[in-house]
């Protein structure tokens, strides 16, 4: 499996790190290894500044290449939530250099995965998600606010990647990012359920 990940897709978000709002999806990718589903997260020895990024990740449950925005709702079932952790000062470096994200974005457990809930749940544009450190929220958003859709999201990528059964999809982290440090314990929120935990060692 592959994890995609979509950036700038919140306006107050691509704002804060004085980007600008795109006019198309941006995405990146990491790779399985990145996954991390124990409760666990140890700072990698690399960086000085691990940014949490609370996001809403989609479940492909159909492989498709070339999807049409108005099908892509029949490629994914389940909504979960997840952080993409980013080493916001060796993203600054690469980005400073015009190189690629990846030492930034795709290292080891940099994708913390929490529960997934069946997208029938869900009014797909109006899902609240929050993130809380050491119960202070930090992060909270809606997918309301999403640039792109989450159809227009798969239809987009697709053009590019064929998607694949359990593909995972993040869709970008609304404003509020930051620093984490050793102690901190993260808590993320689906519609105000309880949906990740994460301790940071
Ligand atoms: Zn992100």
């Amino acid at each position: 499996m592959k994890i995609i990940c979509i950036g700038r897709n919140y306006a107050e978000h691509a704002k804060e790190l004085k980007n600008e709002i795109p006019t198309e999806p941006v995405f990146f990718m990491k790779p399985d290894t990145a996954l991390l589903k124990e409760k666990d997260f140890y700072l990698p020895g690399f960086s000085n500044e691990i940014h949490h990024e609370i996001e809403l990740v989609l479940k492909i449950s159909k492989a498709g290449k070339h999807i049409e925005e108005q099908f892509a709702h029949k490629y994914f079932d389940e909504i979960g939530l997840g952080i993409d952790f980013t080493a916001r000062d060796i993203q600054q470096q690469c980005k400073e250099k015009g190189l690629p994200w990846e030492k930034a974005k795709a290292f080891d457990n940099s994708a913390p995965i929490g529960k997934f809930f069946k997208k029938e749940k869900f009014d797909l544009n109006n899902i609240a998600l929050e993130l809380k450190i050491s119960g202070e929220t930090k992060q909270a958003g809606n997918s309301k606010d999403l640039l792109f859709s989450f159809d227009k999201i798969i239809a987009y990528v697709s053009q590019f990647v064929s998607l694949k059964v359990g593909d995972l999809i993040y869709t970008g982290t609304p404003k509020g990012v930051g620093a984490v440090k050793i102690g901190d314990k993260l808590q993320g929120f689906i519609n105000g359920e309880l949906a990740l935990e994460l301790n940071i060692k």
